[in-house]
């Protein structure tokens, strides 16, 4: 049987960044910084991104693989790309590093460009891109983002290192597993027994009763008013950027959202179902207005940490989102940190109830183009990309 096991993990372990900041002052030393041209791969949340850009007055680049993902973008004119670079396979990205220079591409990525080209080759893509990358090292391990979200003063669900603890509901999560897919839910150890997969690594994770809350924040270091994070440890006494919330989702899960309305979870076994995690759609939620300094106070531990994971950290810069679920007792649980846009940011578009409160209009996509701008007119574009 194979188990997640912890990884003793020191502050002394080398940068996991593909990219130096040298060779990343060397390619925007040869940016023409009026004529940025936005690049992103043509999925996940591309249409808000496309969009949030061309409000900002970017030219944008599409990226894809098959004309028919090409062709369904003239649907949205509104985000169409302005220009298009169609491939074989998404890894030729990797060959048009010289050619998405040359064009003074800055690439945003989203958790389908990381899937598509795997994370080493992400790392190593030699274009700007935006945001941290070196912290993905940090997000791909389970056991990683726990020792940083912890750290960060995000409870976190417990987890169990011995099948036969298990003496309530737990759910059981695979390490490759995608979107949710494959997960399982079991009651005891007979439970377990019946549904694992002995020849996939896995974790067992206390299944946290309550609602579900992603919440979609953004960290912004060039900025020095608004809600200021305070460092800690070696950054302690500084402030270290300014944190925003932008927007907020429950994502629609195929079908364990459904399953109540066939019965109990002993009737579901009796017809051999089992609940799955599938996502499938997002959908705008707000939570009560008292959990929201609770939030903050999660969410900047969590970026202040992000500066100390290592020596030398950049630490987060731009969008996260923290996935969580809160129980009767009023208390966050968090369960996952996506350091990138995620898609549940998509139903934004027109901005959110928290965005419009400080301008209307705002998604993460334009924000994401926003800080660009900004950083191009301030000449720091240095201290927003990898
Ligand atoms: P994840 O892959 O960790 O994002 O989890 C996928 C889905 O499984 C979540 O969106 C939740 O619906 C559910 N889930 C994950 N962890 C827990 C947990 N500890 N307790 C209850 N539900 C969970």
């Amino acid at each position: 049987m194979k188990k997640n096991h912890n990884t003793h993990i020191t502050h002394t372990e080398p940068l996991h960044m593909g990219v130096d900041s040298d060779t990343l002052a060397g390619w925007l030393a040869d940016y023409d910084r009026d004529n940025i041209t936005i690049g992103v791969v043509a999925s996940h949340s591309s249409l808000q991104i496309l969009h949030g850009a061309r409000m900002e007055g970017f030219r944008t680049l599409g990226i894809a693989v098959g004309e028919n993902r090409r062709r369904f973008y003239q649907a949205f004119p509104g985000a169409e790309p302005d220009e298009w670079l169609m491939l074989e396979n998404y890894r030729e990205m990797l060959d048009h590093a010289e050619w998405f220079r040359e064009r003074n591409v800055v690439i945003i990525p989203h958790g389908s460009l990381v899937e598509y080209l795997g994370s080493s080759n992400f790392r190593e893509l030699q274009v700007p891109t935006f945001g941290n990358r070196g912290i993905l090292h940090w997000e791909s391990s389970r056991e990683r983002q726990r020792q940083w979200l912890e750290a960060g003063g995000c409870t976190m669900p417990k987890v169990l290192e011995d099948p036969h603890d298990i003496d309530g509901p737990v759910i059981v999560k695979y390490a490759g597993a995608k979107g949710g897919r494959g997960y399982f839910i079991a009651r005891n150890y007979r439970d377990f027994r019946r549904n694992v997969d002995i020849e996939e690594e896995f974790t067992i994770q206390e299944y946290v009763l309550g609602c579900r809350y992603y919440l979609h924040f953004f960290f912004d270091p060039t900025a020095t008013d608004g809600f200021q994070v305070r460092g800690k440890g070696s950054n302690a006494g500084k402030n270290l950027g300014r944190l925003e919330l932008l927007s907020m989702d429950r994502r629609d899960e195929s079908n364990v959202d459904e399953f109540y309305k066939l019965g109990s979870l002993r009737d579901l076994r009796e017809m051999a179902l089992e609940p799955s995690f599938v996502v499938t759609g997002n959908q705008p939620v707000v939570i009560r207005e008292s959990l929201l300094p609770r939030a903050f106070e999660m969410a900047e531990g969590t970026v202040a940490e992000s500066f100390e994971l290592e020596e030398g950290a950049r630490g987060m810069i731009g969008p996260f989102c923290l996935e969580t679920i809160v129980t009767d007792a009023l208390e966050f649980k968090v369960f996952e940190i996506s350091a990138r846009i995620v898609a549940g940011s998509n139903p934004f578009v027109g901005g959110s109830p928290y965005s419009d409160i400080n301008e209307e209009r705002m998604s993460t996509g334009r924000r994401i183009a926003r800080s660009i701008r900004k950083a191009c007119k301030s000449n720091r574009l240095d201290d927003i990309l990898s």
